[in-house]
């Protein structure tokens, strides 16, 4: 295990996409972070350059104290050794699973007795001894994946880096597996990096979160700080599924522009600091902080009032979204809470909203 460090990185790639912007993140040693962000945020762009598969423009990459890659230097990856396991397994077809996970370590040159020795305790690990002498063909997806992270573990790489290695399995699967992977990395002390598009798996398993848009670290948090104390707008809708309100902040109070929403006076506001004059703001509303009561009145609605276009029934609470004038709000009711069904009318009531100020973002959620 080692620590990883990457310091004022970027990378452009040769077509001038730009895929890394000012990256600065270091991973302690056994310490297990997952890279999170929507398709083309620079997550696999990230893994790549800590693996070295790409070149970094500018900036600087050190694995356990030793530079790998800077303006002069260059570390290949196969000198590197570091375990990692993609997407899509990467598993040789003609070779066993016990010559598929020995084959790091044959590279290695490590003496026949230690290899079957180190082999046979990793395939214990992930449950795989009884299919040592299978080939992948006759494994299942699961089984197959499981190959891939023996092969990467085996030879106590420096450092894992997993690219979605988990996203073509499918539930229960995923979810053990996911369970497995956090377990062996904790026994084994290893530093993980772990990839995903998923934010709650990445919430899950992950020490820290490191949420990436436009090819920036928009955050770098434990995930109950994530949770509660999102960096940004962005990071509120996309790993909170909160709503997003445009509007201005003054003495102390949220304007929104949409004038037909009324939010109640006693809803809790956090706003980084107070200001003097009014100011353009985006507020978050989590959907844990809002409430839903059902609307009594027979009349015309009033500006508190939406309408139920989705109640979704889940295991920890139902997921409802509401319309309200146009834009829509994501709502959990917890089990046993009285849900409404689609159609009805509903007061909402808003407990807390988070407020960021507007000027760095652009409509597209990332930072210019
Ligand atoms: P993610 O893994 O988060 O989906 P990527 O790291 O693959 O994102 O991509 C980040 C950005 O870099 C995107 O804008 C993508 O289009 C661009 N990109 C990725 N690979 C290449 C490439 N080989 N050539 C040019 N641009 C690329
Ligand atoms: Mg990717």
């Amino acid at each position: 295990m080692a620590k990883l460090q990457l310091t004022d990185v970027h990378h452009v790639y040769p077509n001038g996409h730009r895929g890394l912007r000012d990256i600065n993140l270091s991973v302690e040693p056994g310490e297990f972070i997952t890279l999170v962000g929507p398709s083309g945020s620079g997550k696999t762009t990230l893994l790549r350059t800590i693996a070295g598969f790409l070149q970094p423009s500018h900036g600087m990459v050190d694995i356990g104290g030793t530079r790998v890659a800077d303006d002069k230097s260059w570390v290949g990856p196969e000198r590197r050794d570091l375990g990692m396991v993609f997407q899509e397994h990467a598993v040789w077809p003609h070779l066993t699973v016990f010559q598929n996970v020995a084959y790091p370590l044959q590279r290695k040159r490590v003496a026949k007795t230690a290899m079957t020795r180190q082999v046979a305790d990793v395939l214990e690990e992930v449950g795989l001894s009884e299919h040592a002498q299978q080939k992948p063909a006759a494994l299942s997806g699961g089984q197959r994946q499981r190959v891939a992270l023996a092969r990467a573990i085996v030879s106590k790489p420096q450092a894992l880096l997993l690219d979605e290695a988990l996203s073509a399995l499918d539930e229960p699967l995923r979810a053990r597996l996911r369970q497995q992977l956090r377990r062996l990395t904790q026994d084994e002390g290893l530093t993980t990096v772990h990839v995903t598009h998923d934010r709650t798996e990445a919430l899950a398993l992950a020490d820290r979160v490191v949420v990436l848009n436009g090819g920036r670290i928009v955050q770098d948090a434990p995930p109950a700080e994530i949770l509660a104390n999102p960096a940004n707008s962005f990071v509120a809708a996309f790993m909170s599924d909160a709503a997003v309100l445009q509007g201005s902040w003054a003495a102390g109070r949220f304007y929104p522009d949409n004038r037909n929403l009324h939010i109640a006076d006693d809803a809790v506001v956090s706003h980084p600091e107070e200001q003097t004059s009014a100011v353009r703001c985006r507020t978050t509303v989590a959907p844990e902080d809002i409430r839903l009561e059902t609307f009594r009145g027979n009349g015309p609605a009033d500006r508190t009032v939406g309408t139920v276009t989705s109640v979704l029934a889940g295991r920890f609470g139902t997921e409802i979204s509401v319309d309200w004038d146009g834009g829509t709000f994501a709502v959990y009711a917890p089990v046993g809470a009285l849900v409404p069904k689609t159609s009805d009318r509903v007061v909402i009531h808003i407990d807390r909203m988070h407020v960021f100020e507007d000027s760095a973002l652009t409509t597209h959620g990332a930072y210019a």
